[in-house]
C-alpha cells in the first residue's frame, strides 16, 4: 500500500483535498482543515499558531503522538502552492490506514507538524511576497515578518529532526542541458557557506534520495538538484544552521499529457515515501549519490513553443536570415487550472536564433519557410466602429493583421475603449486606441477588409488596400520606411508577443513576393485557422 506505484495510483480516488492546488484560497483551505479534524477527532490538532500581515489566521496541523518531530510548511510564495492540499491528502491518508503496520509506526515514532500555506496574502492574490510585499524567504535573519517569525517560533519550540521546505519553481526549468522540463527539484539544504556535510545534511540527502527513486517512474528524466549555493538570507540555509537538517522541493512544470494536479500528486508520493523511509530505517537504505548524481536545475532553456528552422524577414531589409523563434504563453497556475476567469493569456517571443538547444513543449516545423512579424494596421475615427465587429476582425486576422492603431477624438476615446475591450478574444487582433498619435502606421483601412481571393502575398496586401501588383514594390513601402514613422511591419523582438506569419519561399536569400503564400498566421502565440 505504501509503494510509490500504488500511491501513485490510489492519489486521484484518496486525496481529500478536491480543488486544484493553485484554486485553493485562505477560506477553502481552513474549511478542509477543520473538516479533516472532524473526521479524526482526538488524532488531529488544529491550531492557530499566528496571523498574517493582513491577519489571516495561519494553522499547524498536527499529528503522530511520536517524540520526534517533522515540520512541513507549503506556499511560503504565495504563488507556489502545489503541496499544499498534499499535505493534508498525507494527514488523511496516514489517519485513513491505521491498520497498516507503516501508517501506525510512523504515527507512534514521529510528531507530523504542517503548516499549510505559509503565506496566506500572497496565496490570496497569486504572488510571491506577503501583505508587506516581503519575499519571507529572505526574511529568516531580520524576521521583519510575522509570518517568518511564526516559522522561526515554530523550528525552536518543536527542534525538528528534520524540515521539508515545499516550493514551486519555475514551470520553464529544465533538468541540466537535456532539454526536459524539471517536473521537481531537490536540494539536501546547506547549513554553512563550506557546504559541510553533517549528520543532518546527510539525512537530508538520503531523503532527497528516496524521493528521486519514489518519482522518477512517473516522471521519467524529469528531476533535477536545485541550486546548492548557501544562500544567508533564506530559511531553508538557516534552519539548517539552527540545527534541523531541511529538504527542499520544488514542484516545476509538466510535460504535455499531464495534468496540473500531478505535481500535488508527486508531492503526496514523495512525502509519504520519506515518511515511510524515516519510520523503517531513519532512512539508512537510501543512498545519497542518487541525490549527488542528479543534474542541476537550468533556467531559460525551455519555451512553451518553438518554431524550428525557419528564417525571419525583419522590416528595413528584404534579406531574410537563418533564425528560430521560442515563445512562451504568460500564464500563472491559476489561470493553467482555469480558476481565474481571465480567458486571454498573452504571449511573448523568448528568443530568436539558434534554439537547437532549446526545450519546447511543442515544436513547429518551419523548415525553410519566411518568418515575419503580424501586420499592424491603423484605423481613422470613431465612425469606423460600424464595421468594427469579430466577423470583420476574424477576416483581418485571416489576412495577418496583428495589432489594430485606432485614433479617435479625444471625446471618443472612453466609448472606443469599451468597444475594443469587447473585442479583446484569443485568435483576432488586437485594437488599441489612441487619442492623437504623434505617429501612426503606413497602412490604414479604408474600410472593412475584402476577402483575398488565394494566399498569395499578393492578393492578401490587395485585400489589404496595399498595391502589390508591382511585386517587391509593394514591400519597398510596408518595410523600408523609416522604423520611427512604419509600425505597420514590426520587428519580431524578444518580449513582444508571438504574433507573426509564416510564408513560402526564398529565393537567392531575399523575399520574392510575387511567388510568396501566407501559410499560416499565429496571434499573440495561437495559430489561426485560415479557412
Ligand atoms: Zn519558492
Amino acid at each position: 500500500m505504501f509503494s510509490p506505484r500504488s500511491l501513485w495510483q490510489t492519489w486521484p480516488d484518496v486525496r481529500f483535498v478536491r480543488t486544484p492546488a493553485p484554486c485553493l484560497r485562505h477560506d477553502e483551505l481552513l474549511q478542509n482543515m477543520q473538516a479533516l479534524a472532524i473526521r479524526y477527532p482526538g488524532d488531529i490538532h488544529l491550531d492557530e499558531v499566528g496571523r498574517s500581515f493582513l491577519n489571516r489566521p495561519i494553522h499547524l496541523l498536527k499529528l503522530g503522538v511520536g517524540d520526534k518531530n517533522i515540520l512541513f510548511w507549503s506556499q511560503m510564495h504565495g504563488d507556489e502552492p502545489s503541496a499544499t492540499p498534499a499535505l493534508l491528502d498525507i494527514a488523511d491518508y496516514l489517519l485513513a490506514n491505521t491498520d497498516q503496520p507503516i501508517s501506525r509506526s510512523i504515527l507512534e515514532s514521529y510528531t507530523l507538524l504542517m503548516i499549510p500555506m505559509l503565506n496566506p496574502d500572497g496565496a490570496e492574490v497569486y504572488e510571491r511576497v506577503n501583505g508587506q510585499g516581503i519575499d519571507i524567504n529572505r526574511d529568516a535573519l531580520r524576521l521583519a515578518t510575522p509570518e517568518g517569525r511564526l516559522l522561526k517560533r515554530i523550528c525552536d519550540e518543536h527542534k525538528p529532526m528534520l524540515g521539508l521546505n515545499l516550493h514551486d519553481q519555475g514551470r520553464m526549468t529544465t533538468v541540466g542541458d537535456t532539454g526536459r522540463l524539471a517536473s521537481n527539484s531537490v536540494l539536501a539544504v546547506s547549513g554553512d557557506a563550506e557546504n559541510i556535510l553533517t549528520r543532518g545534511r546527510l539525512r537530508s540527502k538520503r531523503a532527497c534520495a528516496a524521493i528521486v527513486e519514489a518519482i522518477s517512474p512517473f516522471i521519467p528524466g524529469g528531476l533535477a538538484r536545485y541550486d546548492e549555493e548557501w544562500s544567508p538570507l533564506a530559511f531553508g540555509d538557516n534552519i539548517t544552521a539552527w540545527g534541523t537538517p531541511v529538504v527542499l522541493i520544488e514542484s516545476g512544470g509538466l510535460p504535455v499529457g499531464y495534468e496540473i494536479t500531478d505535481l500535488t500528486r508527486l508531492s503526496f508520493v514523495a512525502l509519504l515515501t520519506v515518511l515511510k523511509g524515516l519510520a523503517e530505517d531513519d532512512l539508512a537504505g537510501c543512498d545519497p549519490q542518487i541525490y549527488e548524481d542528479l543534474p542541476e536545475n537550468q533556467t531559460d532553456s525551455w519555451s512553451d513553443v518553438v518554431v524550428r528552422g525557419g528564417y525571419v524577414l525583419q522590416p528595413g531589409a528584404t534579406e531574410v536570415f537563418r533564425s528560430d523563434l521560442a515563445f512562451n504563453h504568460l500564464h500563472n497556475g491559476r489561470q493553467a487550472a482555469g480558476c481565474c476567469g481571465q480567458t486571454r493569456i498573452p504571449s511573448q517571443i523568448f528568443l530568436l536564433g539558434d534554439a537547437s538547444c532549446h526545450g519546447a513543449g511543442a515544436s513547429v516545423d518551419a523548415n525553410g519557410k519566411i518568418l515575419l512579424a503580424a501586420f499592424e494596421v491603423g484605423l481613422m475615427g470613431w465612425p469606423e466602429k460600424k464595421w468594427l465587429d469579430q466577423e470583420n476582425l476574424a477576416r483581418l486576422a485571416r489576412l495577418g493583421v496583428g495589432t489594430i492603431y485606432w485614433a479617435v477624438d479625444e471625446a471618443d476615446h472612453v466609448q472606443a475603449t469599451k468597444h475594443a475591450e469587447t473585442l479583446a478574444i484569443q485568435g483576432l487582433p488586437r485594437v488599441e486606441v489612441l487619442a492623437n498619435p504623434l505617429s501612426f502606421p503606413t497602412l490604414i483601412l479604408s474600410g472593412p477588409p475584402s476577402r483575398a481571393g488565394s494566399t498569395s502575398m499578393v492578393e492578401i496586401l490587395d485585400a489589404l488596400g496595399v498595391d502589390g501588383s508591382e511585386g517587391n514594390g509593394a514591400i519597398e513601402t510596408l518595410w523600408m520606411e523609416p522604423a520611427s514613422q512604419n509600425y505597420s511591419v514590426a520587428r519580431l523582438c524578444k518580449d513582444r508577443p508571438a504574433s507573426f506569419l509564416m510564408v513560402s519561399s526564398v529565393a537567392d536569400g531575399r523575399f520574392d513576393l510575387r511567388t510568396s503564400q501566407l501559410l499560416s498566421v499565429w496571434l499573440d502565440g495561437h495559430e489561426v485557422a485560415l479557412k
